[in-house]
């Protein structure tokens, strides 16, 4: 065995014969064996470009400081430590250190969600191996492997292509050019650069159209887009438009407050003659107090949790802003087949020029027959030319499991073709061997067909088609009667078809052809007249009932949904009405949305759930007709052609299962289950993560801005200081460690899904929120501000009343963690109060803590702070209550005023 390398990474193998490349490599035309390409596995390592180099754990942990909020406290740390306070040096720098912590494990938490995503999305690969297709991970693909290519997939690694078929591949991830190239075998020059390199496909680019054979010539950091030192794509980086907000927000936010300090220090000083010192450790407290620093890490957790639940719901989203803008998505234009059905067909008519039969038995087992009328019938000549067309022009495969079951590679609509033509009693290998296929005509949705080229062993040609019946029926001149050929009588099929289809039923139309025997190849040219139609089938695809629940589920909440399909127009309607799509409107078809102009088709639209025979082309215009209409639109896809539309839709969902790479490289969101539920699903996540970043922010600003407004009333109202510095600090420390982290693990609400989707485009900071955080902030003070007077007033001492006062600031922020848990809604029910075990246990764990600082010794010599006694505990207390009790009672005139967002849910169709 050759241990070396099989050859060095400077061939040109784009100079080189395919044989030669093939010889190079010590593999065949058929693929490698699959234990060498173990041995190669083992030795080359697996296909994967290097991951990201991922900052060490040290390096991360002091990013975290590299801010300039802590950058301030650690010379105030400086500063201190000069004046000898030590005490609040170590409060400080603890404050610090456990700021960093937060930070550093939450990030942690975060990119490891993602990472798990990213794993989701690893692409595969159809190979050549032991002579068989096999389908794997593109990771355990070798130098030496034969890979099959077609449209919409991603090239897995670097090829010499060994054959190809229109083969056009979009180059732009590798070269820039963004117009796709076409490949040949021939070989290049020994000079062509990458660009020129007809006969090579690399990692990276994506097959646009056609079909190719290649032969892997380099694999992972190998390859071209290894070797210019691409990184494993970042699916995600860790944020959105309203995070970017934020932490500019915050950024502004904490410059503003750092001059305010320092204009606080300068009057304080220079005017009012306070001792520097002193004044000093105030305006530190103060802007300790005001800077929401947990603000942006704890956001991204919220993102980064709610992303990693809509996984797990099989929604992947590859881009993170589009969870935002799920959130406002106000119509879902969705596939039918597989998405709103099950993608489970099985022949159920058989329509041929004499008769209609029906085809019994469900699923993909070969079980059942056909029926006349009733009546069981034997399977003649002509229903076996029928089963055989459907059987060669066919690219699925069915296999048996060990427990019986059926299993299908391939097609769903190819594999019930495969059963019925195993019910006819056909034999798929002996058929195959017996009229061997020379070529192919793929089936794409633009054409709605596919064509396939035989040669028997005396010579002969044919061709067998099979589509859709408008496409076919133009290409025939005769149909097959029971006594040979006859013309052709458009009319009578058409009628069959329509019957069809109002049944739900999917159509396909069978026809052949006759081909000179010197033909080998197939081109559309070939089979455009002069076909002779064979039969017409009618499938059935049951909707998905989970299918039926989400799309009313969508409705509630004001969303919209449109159905777009290849499908006959009566069949999707037929479908639509039994998942409530379209009921009692009209549909329109790919043909009339051609017809129409931009306004006509917009006036058109608000009516319009159904769009039958449509193309990949329609969706693009259908995508900008309805945001041009002002929608927010998601758009699924799957097809290679999908991608612009997917592009261009607010939300592109491309299918996980069934999609191209093509498809899924242009969505922001995958479905790992094809399933449209899951769209609804994530949704819902999309709407609850908002919802849990508006809370932790309506959380967060008021209390910093009540500890902030407490000193800075002191301050300037030269009272004696309700908090030192280090108290401030310490009520900082407390707070972030518990109750900060409480409400990213919020539950999502109740109403969710039936109320309106949110405005796009609105702005986080809305007048409403202004005024409650100022409205809450305030309230903060004066309860802490005023009882902490009262108490002094009262001849409390100072010690005591400072105690209190830092026990009511984490009263009032637990009181307040808790009203935070609904916007709009009262919290003042079972669930309200005790809905979030979490917040429950952040506020059990800072009482425990506050309980530490009251009375544990070593806590109380830090801090200054005293025992309490039950009374004081009790207006503490109330302080709490009175401050929730104003919370609720303002979210109760809101919403009495309605002066929340969010109007009744618009009118939907007759079923919603
Ligand atoms: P959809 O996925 O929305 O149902 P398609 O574009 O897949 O639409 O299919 C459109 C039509 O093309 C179908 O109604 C059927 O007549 C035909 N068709 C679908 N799949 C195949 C196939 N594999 N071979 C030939 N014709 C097909
Ligand atoms: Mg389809």
């Amino acid at each position: 065995m050759d241990q070396s390398t099989p050859a060095a990474p400077a061939t040109a193998w784009h100079a080189l014969e395919p044989q030669q490349a093939i010889d190079l490599l010590r593999s065949a035309a058929d693929g490698l064996s699959q234990g060498e390409a173990g041995a190669r596995l083992q030795r080359h390592g697996a296909n994967r470009l290097p991951a990201p180099r991922r900052r060490g754990p040290l390096r991360r942990l002091l990013l975290q400081l590299h801010n300039l909020l802590l950058y301030l406290m650690l010379a105030a740390a400086g500063v201190t430590a000069l004046l000898e306070h030590w005490v609040d040096t170590a409060v400080i720098l603890a404050v610090v250190v456990i700021n960093a912590l937060i930070g550093f494990i939450q990030e942690g938490k975060a990119e490891h969600a993602l990472d798990a995503i990213r794993q989701l999305l690893s692409p595969q690969a159809m190979v050549l191996r032991d002579g068989e297709r096999r389908e794997i991970a593109a990771a355990q693909l070798v130098p030496g492997d034969v890979v099959m290519l077609v449209a919409g997939d991603k090239v897995p690694a670097d090829l010499r292509l060994l054959q190809v078929k229109n083969l056009y591949i979009d180059e732009a991830a590798l070269t820039g050019e963004s117009l796709p190239v076409e490949k040949s075998i021939a070989r290049d020059g020994v000079d062509a650069v990458l660009a020129d390199r007809r006969s090579m496909a690399y990692s990276g680019t994506l097959v646009s159209s056609g079909q190719g054979l290649g032969l892997v010539v380099a694999t992972g950091a190998a390859s071209e887009l290894g070797r210019i030192g691409a990184l494993l794509e970042q699916v995600h980086s860790l944020t959105t438009p309203l995070l970017r907000q934020m932490d500019a927000f915050s950024r502004g936010l904490s410059l503003a407050l750092l001059l305010f300090a320092l204009a606080t220090f300068a009057l304080g000083t220079l005017w009012r003659g306070q001792d520097a010192a002193e004044m000093f450790m105030l305006v530190v407290a103060l802007t300790v107090a005001a800077i929401p620093e947990g603000l942006p890490a704890i956001m991204t957790v919220i993102l980064a949790l709610g992303v990693q639940r809509m996984a797990r719901q099989n929604a992947i989203v590859r881009r993170l802003p589009a969870v935002e803008t799920l959130g406002s998505v106000t119509l879902i234009c969705t596939d039918k087949t597989g998405t709103l059905t099950r993608n489970e067909m099985t022949v159920q008519r058989l329509v041929s020029a004499a008769r209609v039969l029906e085809v019994s038995g469900v699923g993909y087992a070969p079980e059942g027959g056909f029926h006349l009328d009733g009546a069981h019938l034997e399977v003649d000549p002509a229903l076996r030319e029928v089963a055989r067309a459907a059987l060669l022009c066919n690219d699925a495969r069915l296999e048996q499991q060990a427990d019986g079951s059926w299993r299908l590679h391939g097609d769903p609509t190819e594999g019930a073709l495969h059963t019925l033509a195993l019910k006819a009693g056909l034999e798929p290998s002996s058929e195959q061997a017996q009229r061997p296929r020379s070529d192919v005509i793929p089936f794409e949705s633009e054409h709605r067909f596919m064509a396939t080229l035989h040669h028997d062993h005396r010579g002969h040609g044919l061709i067998y088609l099979k589509g859709a019946p408008e496409r076919i029926l133009e290409m025939c001149s005769q149909q097959r009667g029971p006594l040979g050929d006859q013309p052709l009588d458009p009319d009578y099929w058409r009628r069959q078809a329509s019957d069809l289809a109002a049944r739900g039923l999917r159509l396909l139309a069978i026809a052949s052809r006759p081909a000179d025997p010197e033909r080998r190849t197939l081109s559309y040219a070939d089979v455009e007249s002069g076909c002779t139609l064979l039969a017409l089938l009618g499938l059935i695809d049951p909707p998905r009932e989970e299918a039926i629940a989400a799309v009313a589920e969508c409705r509630r909440a004001g969303i919209a949904v449109k159905m777009i399909t290849g499908d006959h127009v009566e069949t999707a309607r037929a479908i639509g009405a039994r998942l409530g799509i379209g009921l009692a409107r009209p549909a329109l078809t790919g043909a009339e949305i051609e017809l129409l102009d931009e306004r006509r088709l917009r006036e058109l639209l608000p009516q319009v759930e159904v769009f039958a025979r449509a193309s990949p082309a329609h969706k693009l215009r259908l995508v900008e007709a309805l945001q041009a209409g002002g929608e927010v639109v998601a758009m699924t896809g799957d097809g290679v052609n999908d991608a612009p539309a997917l592009k261009r839709a607010d939300v592109g969902v491309a299918m996980g299962r069934k999609g191209t790479e093509a498809a899924k490289e242009a969505a922001e969101v995958v479905l790992a289950d094809d399933n449209f539920a899951s769209i609804a699903t994530a949704v819902r996540e999309g709407r609850a993560i908002y919802d849990n970043l508006q809370k932790f922010i309506l959380f967060v600003l008021p209390t910093n801005g009540g500890e902030a407004l407490i000193v800075l009333a002191a301050i300037l109202f030269q009272l004696t200081l309700p908090l030192t510095p280090v108290q401030v600090l310490w009520i900082n420390m407390v707070t972030s460690i518990t109750l900060g982290l409480a409400l990213a693990f919020e539950p999502a609400e109740r109403g969710l899904m039936s109320r309106p989707p949110r405005p796009p485009g609105q702005a986080m900071l809305s007048p409403l929120f202004v005024w409650r955080v100022l409205m809450v902030s305030l309230l903060m003070m004066i309860c802490a501000l005023g009882l902490f007077l009262w108490e002094l007033q009262r001849g409390t001492s100072l010690e005591s009343a400072r105690t209190m006062a830092v026990n009511t600031v984490v009263i009032c922020e637990m009181a307040y963690l808790l009203s935070s848990r609904h916007i709009y809604a009262s919290v003042l029910d079972r669930e309200g109060l005790l809905g979030n075990p979490l917040v429950l246990l952040a506020i059990a764990a800072c009482l425990g803590l506050q309980l530490l600082y009251t009375y544990a010794p070593p806590l109380q010599r830090l801090f200054g702070s005293t025992a309490l006694a039950a009374g004081e505990w009790l207006r503490v207390l109330l302080a709490g209550v009175l401050l929730l009790a104003a919370a609720e009672l303002e979210k109760r005139l809101i919403r009495r005023w309605r002066l929340h967002p969010g109007k009744p849910a618009r009118q939907q169709s007759a079923s919603g």
